[in-house]
């Protein structure tokens, strides 16, 4: 008698229950016969990039929204947000000497992974969650929260949009100045939507052609789940956040499943583990990888492990616990030999006040004034400048 094993599909963690799943259908269709939004060849050569990175002979400098809203897709808000990503970078490399890969949190950062799917507003109501403007609206109704698939043709749309602005933007400057390219990376968190938009690349392989430069969030790394297997089938440069919960095993595996010794710069293994856990954390995993951690970009996310609730409730972050954090990654990677390969930040173009400078004055009971975003709170220009010039000095 032979056994008969049932081979269950791979799960997919944080998907939105969509209204209609006809429509659904009919939306991935018409993705499916779209455009790439970008093209193999500019992965690639980011992919190189990184490979750079990962030597320590030039850095990525990634930043922008932590929840990028459609209505942001214009040019004049696209070239404020890309004028302040490249200013960034122009001071990364005039302190540190290094040349400076410079990418986005954008056009196509619209989906977001939530720790519950639900919100209670104060009077009681149970909403779903935002989810990123790829699926719903933040206001705080039913309508606004309900996920519709026509979103992920918006989404397309807008990303679009942003990109040919992008693309203008740099190919205007290359005439006057070096030309400085920039990419885009988002987290790939839908996957309906990301597979829709898989193409065939130059190698006789296959590419997500959604953005450059794809990553994998903290909540959905799990290495039997789909997000992965997605990761993996795609030749796109690919990260991986690494939270304080990831095991040194766990992120093995990730190394083996998504490294590629022949290109280095495929992986970037983006690190998010607080302040208190990055040295012990970050150390006992590169211990635990051996040579292995030489093949891949390891990213500082200096972030998403220093949140914290203010006196007035509000989701904020200090830039003292920030700058630790980065302090923190720099030693543990150099301890073993290692370069720190890039930095990527959640920041504003406009001046928000959503994250507060020392971690005192996140006691204040005093909500904070100028509080904007969407989803996370995000570093200012004027905090924005100040890490990432204290980055450069450390480098
Ligand atoms: C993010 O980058 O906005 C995010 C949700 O990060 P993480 O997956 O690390 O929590
Ligand atoms: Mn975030």
């Amino acid at each position: 008698m032979t056994a008969t094993r049932l081979l269950l599909p791979a799960r997919a963690l944080q998907q939105p229950e969509w209204a209609s799943l006809d429509e659904l259908k009919d939306v991935l269709l018409s993705l499916e016969a779209k455009p790439p939004l970008v093209d193999a060849t500019a992965c690639a050569d980011l992919t190189a990039e990184l490979g750079r990175a990962a030597r320590g002979e030039a850095f990525v400098l990634q930043a922008g929204e932590c929840a990028e809203r459609f209505a942001d897709a214009n040019p004049e808000t696209v070239l404020a947000k890309a004028d302040q990503l490249h200013r960034l970078a122009d001071e990364f490399t005039d302190t540190s000497g290094l040349p400076t890969v410079r990418m986005g949190r954008i056009a196509g950062q619209y989906a977001k992974p939530r720790s519950n799917p639900t919100e209670t507003l104060s009077d009681g109501t149970v909403l779903p969650v935002y989810r990123g403007d790829a699926v719903n609206a933040p206001e705080p109704t039913l309508a606004a929260r309900t996920a519709l698939p026509s979103r992920l043709l918006l989404a397309y749309r807008n990303a679009g949009n942003t990109l040919s602005t992008l693309l203008e933007r740099d190919l205007g400057l290359a005439g006057r100045t070096a030309p400085q390219r920039t990419y885009a990376g988002h987290e790939a968190l839908l996957l309906e939507y990301e597979q829709a938009l898989v193409r065939p690349d130059a190698d006789g392989g296959r590419y997500g052609s959604s953005g450059h430069f794809l990553w994998i969030g903290d909540r959905t790394r799990q290495p039997d789940h789909q997000h992965v297997q997605f990761a993996a089938s795609v030749s796109n440069p690919v990260g991986v956040k690494i939270g304080p919960r990831a095991s040194a095993e766990e992120v093995g595996t990730l190394v083996r499943m998504l490294g590629d010794r022949r290109r280095p710069g495929r992986l970037s293994l983006i690190v998010r583990m607080g302040r208190e856990n990055i040295v012990p954390h970050l150390t006992s995993v590169l211990r635990a990888l051996g040579d292995e951690a030489a093949g891949v970009a390891w990213i500082c996310d200096p972030m998403h492990g220093n949140t914290r609730t203010n006196g007035a409730g509000q989701k904020s972050r200090a830039v003292d616990d920030v700058m630790a954090e980065i302090e923190g990654f720099v030693s543990a990677l150099r301890a073993h030999g290692l370069r720190p390969a890039g930095l990527m930040l959640e920041t504003a173009h406009r001046p928000v006040t959503e994250c507060v400078d020392t971690a005192a004055e996140l006691a204040s009971p005093t909500p904070l004034p100028h509080y904007e975003s969407a989803c996370d709170p995000r570093l200012s220009p004027r905090q924005a400048r100040q890490v990432v010039a204290r980055t450069a000095a450390l480098l």
